[in-house]
C-alpha cells in the first residue's frame, strides 16, 4: 500500500498557526525546536501549510536523503485559540 508521507489531520493548517515544532531525528538522535521566528522565515520562502513544512524539514546532522528515507519525529504545537499573537 502506498500512502502519502504525511497523513496528518493538521496537514493543511497554516505554518503561521504553529507556536513551535519539535523535530527529532531517529537516525542520529539529534533534536531541535523550530520557533515562530524560524517558522516565519520558512513561511516567507513559500512554505504555507504544515504538510509543506514537513516535506521541507530534514535533519541538520544527517546527509541529505529523499523524503521517504528520513526518520524524523515531528511534533507540532499549535497556537491556542485566544493566545496573544505577540511577536
Ligand atoms: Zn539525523
Amino acid at each position: 500500500m502506498s500512502s502519502a508521507p504525511i497523513s496528518h489531520p493538521d496537514a493543511m493548517r497554516l505554518v503561521v498557526e504553529l507556536a513551535r515544532v519539535y523535530v527529532a531525528c531517529d537516525d542520529c538522535g539529534h533534536s531541535r525546536l523550530l520557533y515562530r521566528s524560524n517558522l516565519r522565515k520558512v513561511n516567507e520562502i513559500g512554505v504555507a501549510n504544515y504538510m509543506q513544512l514537513c516535506r521541507k524539514i530534514r535533519c541538520g546532522e544527517c546527509p541529505k536523503r529523499p523524503l521517504m528515507q528520513r526518520n524524523l519525529t515531528i511534533i507540532p504545537t499549535w497556537i491556542e485559540r485566544g493566545e496573544a499573537q505577540t511577536a
